[in-house]
């Protein structure tokens, strides 16, 4: 297993996957460990949490150093990226335990009736790479604070991260067998799925969750699935300042080069700003430049898997084939490599893969409507459902038309956000269940109704 750099195409790491004999032992590990971690106190667990904290804060610039080393973001997008994991850790340190204690419901006579929760015991969370520090904490912090143990697969294309976060919990006080990584790609995956786990917590693409949905759907065991999005943003005719509007929506779509789960990857513009909106749309989009992540000039890095560079071509092919027109990029900088230009296409339609298809890269659809009513029926035109935002300076205006889109998150005035205290919860092809807020905490445990009478 070779760890790639995507900027210069170097191996970084050279690494042997686990296998299926490796991974059985690292369940068993984790059986006898989950039982001795679980008997520890809330307020035990959450110290070394708050230790893992301070781990990130102190270690952040080698952190997001080897984070950029391999999926190719900037350096300070890196930063960014340590730094809100951190934020994130903060709220569930701050909001477990009023959520997990144990609540005297009801009292019938001398019966008293106790809602409390257990553990859900060993689970997997099976991760992604475009933020694997982000996406990783979602789970695997609300999951240990809970008193599961976590085999944790990180993306291949993410596995140094994947060890730092490792070193960082067993430095931070996690027992080497509660937290548990487990090194590959799909087969190291695959195995996961054939053990008797006792809870599946996915984060990737909507191929690959319904995939692990549908094979452990037998276990009756609670499966979470954070899966892509075909993000819609409109730009309504109400608009105060327009240059700012189309500044927010630049980096809606190209931050960390549009691999979001939650990047805008499609605009809507009413008739009537549109000729003003992509003046100054253009204007930003060519602003951002694209090279080295390690040199602090460059807003865009590289593509972090080669493959994909062909797909987003593929994308851009197919659009101008049946009409679109490539306002700006639509190639790499150099042949070969994985830095691609911020690309924008105009006249596009719902007949393009690139208006319906997640594209996860660098490369946007804008479309011209002529009212609200089309603006809705197109942002629901598409099988995602992750988030949908609409800018106005008549809010409730913009409430109205993104309450009528069938989407988990709603922005207005505002996109490509994601807030602790908020669930993220896809709909349709995009997920089920959710991370974060309190529905996060509770997510990890199974409920048990107490009846103790006397
Ligand atoms: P992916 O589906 O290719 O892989 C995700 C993980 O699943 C990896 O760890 C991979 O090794 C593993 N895997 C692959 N096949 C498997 C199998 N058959 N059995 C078990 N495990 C298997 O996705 P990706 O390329 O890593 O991530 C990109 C996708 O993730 C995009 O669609 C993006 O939108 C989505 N994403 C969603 C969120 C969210 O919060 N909704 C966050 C980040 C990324």
């Amino acid at each position: 297993m070779k760890i790639i750099n995507p900027s210069t195409q170097e191996i970084i790491k050279e690494l042997s996957p686990d296998h299926k004999i490796s991974i059985q032992e690292k369940y068993e590990l984790a059986q006898k460990g989950q039982a001795e971690w679980a008997r520890k106190t809330l307020e035990d667990r959450i110290k070394c949490i708050k230790l893992f904290e301070s781990y990130l804060n102190q270690n952040k610039e080698d952190l997001a150093r080897d984070l950029t080393l391999e999926v190719g973001k900037p350096f300070q997008e890196s930063l960014n990226e340590v730094n809100g994991a951190r934020n994130r850790i903060n709220f569930f340190i701050e909001n477990s335990e009023k959520w997990l204690s144990p609540t005297e419901v009801h009292r019938d006579g001398n019966t008293k009736e106790i809602l409390a929760f257990d553990p859900l015991g060993v689970i997997a969370n099976i991760s992604a790479w475009n933020y694997p520090f982000l996406v990783g904490v979602n789970v695997f912090i609300p999951a240990l604070i809970a008193g599961n143990a976590v085999l944790y697969k990180p993306s291949e294309f993410s596995t140094l991260t994947g060890f730092n976060i490792h070193k960082g919990l067993l430095a931070s006080g996690i027992p080497t067998d509660v937290f548990i990584p487990v090194i590959g790609g799909r087969e190291a995956g695959e195995v996961l799925l054939d053990l008797p786990l006792d809870g599946y917590f996915f984060t990737g693409s909507y191929q690959t969750g319904k995939y692990i949905a549908q094979k452990v759907s037998h276990k009756l065991v609670p499966v979470s699935l954070e899966l892509g999005g075909k993000d819609p943003l409109y730009v309504t005719d109400e608009i105060a300042d327009l240059k700012q509007v189309a500044s927010a929506v630049a980096e809606g779509c190209f931050y960390n080069n549009g691999q979001s789960c939650c990047a805008v990857e499609r605009v809507y513009v009413h008739e009537e700003i549109y000729g003003e909106f992509m003046g100054h749309f253009l204007q930003e989009v060519k602003m951002l430049k694209v090279g080295d992540p390690m040199k602090k000039e460059n807003n865009q890095g590289a593509v972090t898997r080669s493959v994909h560079v062909p797909f987003l071509q593929e994308q851009i092919k197919d659009a101008v084939e049946k009409g679109a027109r490539v306002l700006c990029g639509g190639e790499r900088t150099t042949p070969d490599s994985n830095f691609f230009y911020p690309t924008i296409l105009t006249e596009v339609t719902h007949e393009m893969r690139i208006m319906k298809e997640e594209s996860f890269g660098p490369i946007i659809g804008v479309m011209k409507v002529k009212n609200d009513q089309e603006a809705i029926e197109l942002m629901n035109d598409c099988e995602y459902g992750l988030t949908a935002s609409v800018y106005s300076k008549n809010i409730d205006r913009a409430k109205k038309v993104v309450s009528q889109v069938n989407a988990g998150t709603s922005y207005v005035n505002c996109c490509d956000r994601v807030s602790p205290y908020l669930p993220w919860a896809g709909r349709k092809h995009s997920g089920l269940g959710a991370t974060l807020s309190y529905l996060g905490i509770l997510s990890f445990v199974r409920p048990r109704g107490w009846h103790i009478r006397g």
